[in-house]
């Protein structure tokens, strides 16, 4: 099965210039979703994870059911002010401002193997950030891994741990 004739994109969005990549078209098949979900599994398995993360919003969609699917825990990385209770935070820089990303405190124990996930890859701020997180919460985070990586943005570069993707654009 092509996966790729399950993304759809869209011009214009979420600014003009910007072509979208639009992961609903690959939620509404479930075929298509499951296929997603079991080939997400065989890249993340080989690295032993005892937790996945996914990171707000379309990461949780990803690395949800994959969790179940590998029977592994999951949890959340939220934009600031989401999480109950105590909360480990990291501050990154965007092109304009910047933004505050969270775990709650007793999400991970030191050493713990971790796979982050999001469903696309695109500069590469994001999925950075997350990793620097959850480093600094004393995980060992083993890889991070997407649906859909642009390539052309070169973001894997920013990463410091193997990146993986299902699906690459140039
Ligand atoms: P980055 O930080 O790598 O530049 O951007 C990646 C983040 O923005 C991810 O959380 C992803 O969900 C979102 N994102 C940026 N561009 C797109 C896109 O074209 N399609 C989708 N589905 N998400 C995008």
């Amino acid at each position: 099965m092509d996966l790729k004739d399950h993304i759809r994109t869209i011009p214009d969005f979420p600014k003009p210039g910007i072509l979208f990549y639009d992961i609903s078209t690959l939620l509404m098949h479930p075929q298509a979703w499951r296929t997603t979900v079991e080939r997400l599994g065989e890249v993340i398995a080989p690295y032993k994870p005892d937790l996945l993360v996914g990171i707000e919003s379309r990461g949780f969609l990803t690395a949800a059911p994959l969790a179940l699917h590998l029977d592994l825990g999951f949890f959340m990385v939220r934009k600031r002010g989401k999480l109950p209770g105590d909360t480990l935070s990291y501050s990154y820089g965007l092109e304009y401002g910047s933004d505050t990303i969270e775990i709650q405190a007793d999400a991970v124990q030191p050493g713990q193997r971790v796979v982050v996930l999001d469903d696309l890859l695109a500069t590469g701020g994001t999925m950075a950030a997350a990793v620097h997180l959850l480093q600094r919460a004393g995980a060992e985070v083993c890889a991070a891994a997407c649906i859909v990586e642009l390539n052309f943005l070169g973001g894997r570069d920013k990463l410091p741990v193997p990146a993986h993707s299902l699906l690459t654009y140039d």
